[in-house]
């Protein structure tokens, strides 16, 4: 059983507690205007493009096997998407680093290999796996099997989701979880699905089952200026995670960054918050205070 994989992170220390792997996984069931890692959101192969790297040197071109690169001499290579099949011959070529093939087709044991090699740093930090993407629940199968393999091996597991995704597949993945990172965004649904082009009931709806099958989960919110730092969506976040119980009533908040921008450059796609600017610490610090206020325990992350 084989999933494309966009990286493999190690020490990782802001993805579940301690030190960990994040494994990212291609394919996510939203499209929020805001999406960091762009380059998980379809689920399918991806060259991204760094023209910054690129020195014209045309060897690209000259693999390809669909011809989808267009090489003239002194100017920067052009690529055709369109026919572009994702076979990552022109990255494997290009000694620059500047194409860079995102999903790398990888079975679960090549995975739980690279994983496992970091084992003496999880038992160290009280870290493990955290598979992310994109959106893991998407692939049921694959992340079961893959986290089952790290329970196994004494390997804690955690999974990063945005929550959308059929409930059979939460359910399938859930008794091989031992922690979850669940992301709230907006509570209208009407303006979820405008900031992410889908509603957002399927989501509450998996965020009661999680809490309800006692697993232990920290809720995260991406902070978006002028999205959803508002008050009433911070109430209405409140008010749901009240209505939850569970083990902790917290909130995580996690403030709009551009490091994402690049990657969207890379792969032709429009960085739709070209602008935007990043919320300064005392406006984040006041969106806790407003989740404080109504009786939820908030961090930052930094
Ligand atoms: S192989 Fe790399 S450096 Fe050479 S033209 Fe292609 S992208 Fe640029
Ligand atoms: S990934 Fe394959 S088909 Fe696409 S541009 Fe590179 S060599 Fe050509």
């Amino acid at each position: 059983m084989s999933s494309l994989i966009t990286n493999i992170q190690g020490y990782s220390i802001h993805d579940g507690p301690g030190i960990r792997t994040v494994v990212f996984l291609k394919g996510c069931g939203l499209e929020c205007i805001w999406c960091s890692n762009p380059e998980c959101i379809f689920p399918y192969p991806e060259i991204g493009f760094f023209k910054n790297l690129c020195t014209k040197c045309g060897q690209c071109a000259s693999v390809c096997p669909n011809q989808a690169i267009s090489a003239k001499v002194g100017q920067l290579p052009v690529t055709n998407r369109e026919i572009c099949c994702g076979c990552g011959a022109c990255s494997a070529v290009c000694v620059q680093e500047a194409r860079v093939l995102y999903g790398k087709a990888m079975k679960v044991d090549e995975v739980f290999e690279s994983i496992k090699a970091d084992q003496l740093f999880y038992q160290a930090s009280g870290g493990g796996i955290t598979v992310s993407g994109g959106e893991p629940l998407l692939q049921p199968k694959f992340v079961s099997e893959l986290l089952r393999k790290c329970k196994e091996a004494g390997i804690h597991t955690c999974v990063e989701t945005s929550g959308y995704a059929p409930e059979s597949a939460l359910r399938q993945v859930l008794p091989f979880t031992d922690y979850m990172l669940f992301d709230l965004k907006l509570l209208n649904s009407d303006l979820h699905r405008c900031y992410t082009g889908k509603p957002n009931e399927l989501i509450l709806n998996n965020a009661k089952i999680v809490t309800s099958s006692g697993l232990e989960v920290l809720f995260r919110m991406p902070l978006i200026p002028g999205i959803n730092d508002d008050p009433q969506n911070i109430k209405e976040t409140a008010d749901f995670l009240h209505s939850l119980g569970g083990k902790t009533i917290g909130i995580q908040l996690m403030p709009y960054h551009e490091l994402g921008k690049g990657k969207y450059e890379s792969l032709d796609k429009l960085y739709r918050l070209a602008g935007l600017s990043t919320l300064e610490p005392e406006q984040v610090e006041t969106v806790q205070e407003m989740f404080k206020a109504r009786g939820i325990s908030c961090t930052i992350s930094r």
